[in-house]
């Protein structure tokens, strides 16, 4: 009888659930999505039970489809997205709705928080609105009810495994995330306990990767379509799943994953802070930590071209069947490496690393007679690699000189993105034949836990890739030239675009 193991992955847009063979093969996946809410233009909020169902549906759906008997799957690997917070009570009901990383009410609480260094340095979070600290403080100082009553303080994966399992535990990685978590001592800490104004029996005991819990309701075992005692493995956070489920664990693996957002990630066996705060560096398991920076700025810059500069390529999609990305990245391919000249800063949402500053602003330089759409496009796919390119240099500093280069994530769906990423770095990027390699790192997890899997490493034997692209020597010294520039605009425009955000912030 061939055994099964589910990767579920929370994200920002859906829950999905992907059955894996334990070689890595993808027998099935069912995604069901739901909602981001924005009350106030800089909140962003989930409502946690639609995303519990969302779970349940998409857990079910999966063995359905794939057709697999209930016993065939030995255990279920979780992967959440980061930085969640969630008040509930003491029934585990939510007080509050889930507040997710997008989530921008606390900037004032950062700005002034970022300057007590040592947070950081403990907790390798960057002080940013994104961190469950910064979230807490904010609560703290704006008496915000369900604070007030909260029995615990949970993430959206910490909630799911009270409801079901009625067990208040936390896995390192998403622990690592709040900005409350000890990353040398893999607890809390109780200095930045204090100023987030909670307590340690508000929060769930932070375990390893491999811990399991077990023992579902019959009730909820239909509803989800396993055995009651399915073991639900913790795993961790989907940055360093993805790591994993990608083979980027040895010193110089990087992954870049380029979704809406995006980030560059790299494992290190110990872990790395500098007064800079410029990457963030999370406890993964006792002796493997996950440093990189997470990009506002990745996918989303795409779409914006297309939405704005593509009204062409997407009727004529719609009409022919087509793809307007692939339209776009076919008329992007005309033009030369560099643009002509053209540079794009890619900060349309402000930014995180390098510069956690969300004041960044956007803009094309260079403009000239010559520079038509096409250079635009291409300007700003380089832009976003160039901005990646600019957060590995910060990371190569504390994790070392990168190595392979391993790519995931929508953007890997383009060539020519790809191309211009093994150009831009200078070095071969590796992509894995599936997208999913959060659910694949979290359902490995799973397969260590249950004593299916002989070591993290031994992932690499089952991950399949795709295609290697090798950097052509021409276009990577056009890039180097244009970095140079590229790399002194931010520090350049800083005060204009803070200018420039405060008008845009005030506009009549
Ligand atoms: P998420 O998981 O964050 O919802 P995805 O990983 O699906 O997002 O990535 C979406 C992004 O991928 C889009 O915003 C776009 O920039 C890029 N993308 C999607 N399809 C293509 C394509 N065919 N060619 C180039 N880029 C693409």
């Amino acid at each position: 009888m061939e055994k099964y193991v589910i990767g579920l992955d929370i994200g920002t847009t859906s829950a999905k659930a992907v059955l894996f063979k334990k070689n890595g093969s993808v027998i099935a996946e069912s995604e069901w999505g739901y909602s981001v809410s924005h009350p106030n233009p800089s909140w962003s909020e989930q409502d946690p039970i639609i995303i519990e169902k969302a779970a349940i549906t998409a857990i079910r759906s999966v063995t359905k489809k794939a057709g697999v008997m209930k016993k065939q799957v030995i255990a279920v690997g979780i992967s959440t997205a980061m930085h969640s917070l969630i008040c509930v009570d003491n029934k585990y009901n939510p007080l509050s709705p889930s507040i997710i990383w997008a989530d921008g009410r606390s900037v004032e609480q950062a700005n002034k928080l970022r300057l007590q260094t040592d947070i950081y340095l403990k907790t390798g979070t960057p002080i940013h609105p994104m961190s469950p600290l910064c979230k807490l403080v904010w609560m703290k100082e704006n008496d915000y009810q369900p604070y007030i009553e909260a029995a615990m303080f949970v993430s959206i994966k910490e909630f799911l495994l009270l409801r079901w399992f009625g067990e208040a535990v936390v896995d390192y990685s998403i622990a690592s995330a709040t900005g409350l978590f000890n990353i040398h001592t893999f607890d809390w800490d109780d200095d930045v306990l204090e100023v987030a104004g909670v307590t340690r029996n508000q929060l769930s005991k932070p375990v390893g990767p491999t811990a399991i819990c077990q023992g579902l309701t019959s009730e909820l075992a239909n509803l989800l379509g396993l055995e009651t005692d399915t073991p639900f493995v913790l795993a961790g956070s989907d940055g360093p799943l993805a790591n994993l489920g990608i083979g980027a664990i040895a010193p110089g693996d990087v992954a870049i994953t380029v979704g809406t957002s995006g980030a560059i990630r790299q494992m290190a066996s110990k872990p790395q802070t500098d007064n800079r705060q410029e990457v963030f560096c999370y406890a993964v398991t006792e002796d493997r930590w996950i440093m990189g920076g997470p990009t506002n700025n990745g996918g989303i810059v795409f779409q914006w071209l297309r939405d704005v500069l593509g009204e062409k390529e997407v009727e004529l999609a719609l009409t022919k069947g087509e793809n307007a990305y692939e339209l776009l990245t076919k008329l992007a391919s005309t033009v030369t490496p560099g643009s002509d000249g053209l540079l794009f800063l890619p900060f349309l949402n402000g930014e995180r690393a390098p510069y956690w500053d969300a004041n960044a602003r956007g803009s094309f330089i260079g403009l000239t007679m010559a520079h038509k759409k096409e250079h635009m496009i291409r300007a700003g796919l380089e832009g976003v690699v160039f901005s990646l390119y600019s957060v590995a240099v910060a990371l190569e500093r504390l994790a070392g000189e990168s190595i392979n280069i391993f790519a995931s994530g929508g953007f890997a769906r383009s060539p020519l993105w790809l191309q211009i990423v093994a150009d831009i770095f200078g070095q071969p990027v590796h992509v894995p034949q599936s997208h999913q390699s959060s659910a694949w790192g979290a359902a490995w997890f799973a397969l260590l836990a249950v004593g299916e899997a002989s070591s993290l490493e031994s992932i690499k034997d089952s991950i399949p890739m795709k295609q290697t692209y090798e950097p052509n020597n021409l276009a990577s010294n056009n890039y180097k030239e244009l970095y140079k520039t590229y790399y002194q605009l931010y520090e350049v425009l800083k005060p204009h675009f803070s200018t420039i955000a405060n008008y845009q912030r005030n506009v009549k």
